[in-house]
């Protein structure tokens, strides 16, 4: 097999020269420390004094990021990734709500992407987060078995409904439903509850996935148990592998709080049981599906060679590589022009509320010790090939 991530033309096809040069401005810029964390506190002060700052996101971060404000706004998001043969997760990334209306109001925009999903082949996929629909305080008490007041009891009562209400529409229109991972300290309710989900929904098909972060040194344990249960119980293991999006707040409050670490010890041991957790899928693929969702080259590659070399075929429905819009285009493009299932998450949500979500993109792509980000330089790579050409 000879899979390259290097071909940038495939990787920017459905890229102007005009997007190419805002991609370009926008990656240099956030490529800046400095610029990152005057800009993050800026942001959090204009919107702590009601300042309206949509208008200076949106045709930059906002577009680079995100499909657009509404479902129907990221219809050419999903044209373009299409083209390239890649499927569009919709992924509704408001963050951040406390109230049971809020609530009711993620789920009710949840079920609408699973109906979308549901009449549109180009998408393979919804997701949704658990603290769209729950308060956060209530996940860490049910996460730490505290016992709840009456009222509690109820509102956890209302949380299962909602999330069962999303899982049992993922199941009567056979749409798969990603269930994203979050903070380690409410995970165990978030786990419980998707099991449950994975339980009663999964018996014939591969509805429910959950969410595997190897950054934390118990989950390739966590994962092959979930298997050995779902197996004992007679349901189907679905699950998204990342490595974790939380690192540095997890390290500081295992910290503070003075209990052990729950992330590994350094990235090669992440990178280890991302990989290992990779084979472990493979290997029983007979009753597991997994989506693969990293930009990491080596871990992709390492699961299209699996693939290739047991002879599963590249389209098979349980196997998905899976990276976020406006990020990595070179993995998802020229793994898709291989003929292996992709699908990127497209980010959609009101400008404002989706905030969080954009400076954690921005974070991520702020380079180290002044290096040339890998995008960055995929886009400088591009441009030059093109005015060659
Ligand atoms: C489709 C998709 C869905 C996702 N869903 C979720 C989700 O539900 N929940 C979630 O938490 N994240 C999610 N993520 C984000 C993901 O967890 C990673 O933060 C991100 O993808 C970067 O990791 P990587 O595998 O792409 O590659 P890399 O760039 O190779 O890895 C970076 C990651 O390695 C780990 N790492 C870095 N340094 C160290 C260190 N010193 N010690 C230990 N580990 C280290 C961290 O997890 C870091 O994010 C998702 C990502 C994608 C693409």
């Amino acid at each position: 097999m000879n899979l390259s991530f290097d071909n940038t033309e495939i990787a920017f096809k459905g890229k102007s020269n005009s997007e190419l040069n805002r991609a370009y401005y926008l990656f240099k810029l956030i490529g800046n420390p400095f610029l990152v964390k005057v800009g993050d506190v800026m942001t959090n002060l204009a919107i702590g004094a009601g300042i309206p700052i949509g208008w200076a996101i949106k045709g930059n971060i906002f577009k680079q990021f995100c499909g657009g404000e509404t479902i129907s706004e990221c219809a050419r998001a999903t044209k373009i990734l299409d083209a390239g043969g890649i499927g569009t997760i919709l992924d509704y990334s408001v963050e951040g709500k406390e109230s049971e209306a809020d609530f009711d109001a993620t789920k009710e925009e949840t079920l609408r992407t699973i109906r979308t999903a549901h009449n549109n082949v180009h998408i393979p996929f919804c997701v949704f987060k658990v603290t769209g629909v729950a308060r956060f305080s209530l996940l860490e008490k049910v996460n730490d078995g505290i016992p709840l007041s009456d009222a509690e009891v109820e509102e956890w009562q209302r949380v299962r409904t909602r999330v069962d209400e999303i899982c049992a529409l993922a199941h009567d229109t056979g749409t798969p439903v990603f269930i994203d991972a979050e903070d380690s300290w409410i995970q165990n309710a978030i786990d419980g509850l998707t099991n449950e989900m994975m339980e009663k929904y999964n018996r014939d098909e591969f509805i429910v996935y959950n969410t595997i972060q190897l950054y934390r040194h118990d989950r390739l344990d966590f994962l092959k148990k979930s298997h050995q249960t779902a197996r004992q119980l007679g349901y189907k293991s679905a699950f998204k592998l990342v490595r974790g999006a939380y690192m540095e707040k997890e390290r500081a409050r295992a910290l503070e709080k003075g209990y052990q670490d729950p992330i590994q010890p350094n990235k090669e041991a992440s990178d280890r049981d991302f990989d290992l957790a990779l084979e472990y899928c493979v290997e029983h693929i007979e009753d597991i599906a997994i989506c693969c969702g990293s930009h990491n080259e080596a871990s992709s590659s390492k699961l299209a060679r699996l693939l290739d070399e047991k002879g599963i075929a590249r389209n098979d429905r349980r196997v998905y590589f899976a990276q976020l819009f406006g990020m990595s285009d070179h993995i998802s493009f020229n793994l898709a022009h291989e003929g292996y299932n992709v699908a990127k998450y497209v980010p959609y949500g009101p400008i404002k509320e989706v905030i969080p979500y954009l400076i954690r993109r921005a974070k991520e792509n702020t380079s180290v010790k002044g290096q040339t980000g890998r995008e960055l330089s995929l886009i400088i790579k591009e441009r030059e090939r093109r005015k060659k050409a």
